[in-house]
């Protein structure tokens, strides 16, 4: 008999729509329980799905059959100088907010702050900040895990697979977690993180804090044309200290609106910014005046502010679209059809133009792209209302991969691949990176018990 046991219900969806079945739920509060379930587990060969916050986009904390795990009573949180010590359950909210106290902060901003540190981790999340700080991955330290056969191991950053590993290639954009990061003698840390519960169960990570500056701008700039503010893009990439430039598009600002009463009315585009400054005297802030005019922005009804409160409600004026589109795609039935993709930068306009023509030809009116355009990473979002329109929306996604890979880009640059993108993993590597993947899920996992159906089909 294993203690910890809980109702299954609420882990069999995540914030995708996707849904599941599962035979059994556990909530292990510490890493003896969790073994015991571990051993269980692959003594009777029942699959395990690892659940985090639910907030994933792909479907892959969701279990076809089998036990779930759920980590949310591994609720460590302890904040040092440099960093932070997270149970996988602390939520990025938690994290953030216990940082600021001590004047630091999670570089990486996954806008989604009910996630939990071991979600994160697992997808190798990106988010907002990417564009400067990167994904996730590279601010772990250490990481603790739970192997299938009961070991529990930390692994500090710096410490190197011990067993061979083929390299697979990696796309030429700045953020990806489409598979495992795989090359000869990979760290242990960057092999885990991204590998989407498939490998082992984060139960902590040690995460690198970084001080916060002393004073950051914030804004919400409104444009009068699509192509005003992707050309302020192209020279805004190199404002010195910028640390998130992310987009909404027209139909955004739009859907927006009844929400929102006080965007520009003519506004057909808004860019996101926040930037790093010395002070709030910084000349860098009167050269906002010079680069809003430069690009026909409008001046007077744009919004900027200093304060942690106008940020906060900038980031909300952001993540309000993301999380309407996850509640419509709920209430409506079909599948969430969001993109993932990035591309090299230098084609950033290339991707955007190719969603535009398609999406104009058949689905018109029925999409929204917004999101990180620093990264070359917008999310293009279809909003089908008949059957009919879901299949055409279905196709235009593989379409969409398809183009992306074809620049050099990723099908997943941030959301991983979980159950409802395995397809798409093919057209991003070849047969035999994919079986390079296979052999260390093999290695590590060798019934493949863990997150069975996410990144590999079941
Ligand atoms: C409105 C909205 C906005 C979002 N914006 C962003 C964004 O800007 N950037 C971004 O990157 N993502 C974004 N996301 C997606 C989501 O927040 C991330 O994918 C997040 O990393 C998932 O964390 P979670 O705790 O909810 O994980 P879950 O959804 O519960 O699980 C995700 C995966 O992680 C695995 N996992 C979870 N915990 C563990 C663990 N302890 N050990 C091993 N594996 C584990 C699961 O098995 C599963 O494979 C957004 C989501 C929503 C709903």
């Amino acid at each position: 008999m294993i203690a910890s046991s809980v109702p299954a219900t609420p882990y069999l969806e995540d914030a995708s729509g996707y849904r599941g079945e599962a035979e059994q739920a556990f909530a292990p509060s510490d890493v003896q329980q969790l073994r015991e379930i571990v051993l269980a587990a692959s003594a009777k060969k029942i699959p395990l799905t690892i659940a985090g916050a639910g907030t994933g986009l792909t479907g892959a904390r969701v279990p076809h059959g089998g036990w779930i795990v759920s980590m949310e009573r591994f609720r460590r949180l302890e904040v040092q100088s440099g960093m932070a010590i997270c149970g996988a359950a602390v939520s990025l909210q938690e994290l953030q907010h216990a940082a600021n106290k001590a004047a630091q902060f999670f570089g990486p901003n996954p806008t989604e702050y009910s996630a939990s540190i071991g979600g994160v981790v697992a997808t190798n999340a990106g988010g907002a900040r990417g564009f400067r700080f990167g994904s996730v991955r590279g601010h772990v330290l250490s990481l603790e895990v739970t192997f299938m056969d009961g070991r529990t191991i930390r692994f500090r950053r710096g410490e190197r697979v011990d067993f061979p590993i083929r390299s697979i290639r990696r796309p030429t954009t700045t953020k990806n977690s489409a598979g495992y990061f795989l090359e000869p003698g990979v760290e242990w840390v960057d092999l885990l993180a991204g590998s989407e519960g498939t490998l082992g169960i984060l139960t902590e990570a040690e995460l690198q804090l970084l001080p916060i500056p002393p004073a950051i701008l914030g804004g919400i700039v409104f444009f009068p044309t699509d192509e005003d503010a992707l050309n302020a893009v192209d020279d805004w990439r190199v404002v010195p200290a910028l640390r998130l430039l992310e987009y909404l598009d027209g139909p955004s600002l739009d859907l927006l609106r009844p929400m929102q009463p006080d965007i520009p009315v003519k506004a057909q585009a808004a860019l996101l910014i926040e930037q790093d400054l010395e002070s709030q005297n910084d000349e860098e802030v009167d050269c906002w005046v010079e680069r809003l005019a430069e690009h026909h922005a409008f001046e007077n009804e744009s919004w900027f502010g200093f304060s942690a409160a106008e940020r906060d409600r900038f980031a909300e004026f952001r993540h309000t679209l993301p999380a309407m589109i996850v509640d419509r795609v709920r209430r409506n039935g079909w599948p969430k059809f969001g993109s993932d993709f990035a591309v090299p930068i230098n084609r950033s306009r290339d991707l955007l133009a190719y969603y535009r023509r398609r999406g104009d030809d058949l689905l018109p009116g029925q999409y929204v792209i917004f999101g990180h355009i620093g990264d070359a990473n917008v999310h293009v979002n279809l909003l089908p209302s008949t059957a009919a329109q879901a299949k055409l929306g279905e196709e235009l996604m593989t379409d969409f991969a398809r183009y992306a890979v074809s620049l050099g880009g990723t099908v997943a640059a941030e959301h991983g691949i979980g159950k409802t993108k395995v397809d798409l993993l093919k057209l991003m590597y070849s047969e035999s990176e994919i079986e390079a993947m296979r052999d260390v899920k093999r290695h590590l996992d060798p019934d493949c018990l863990l997150g069975r159906g996410t990144i590999f089909a079941a």
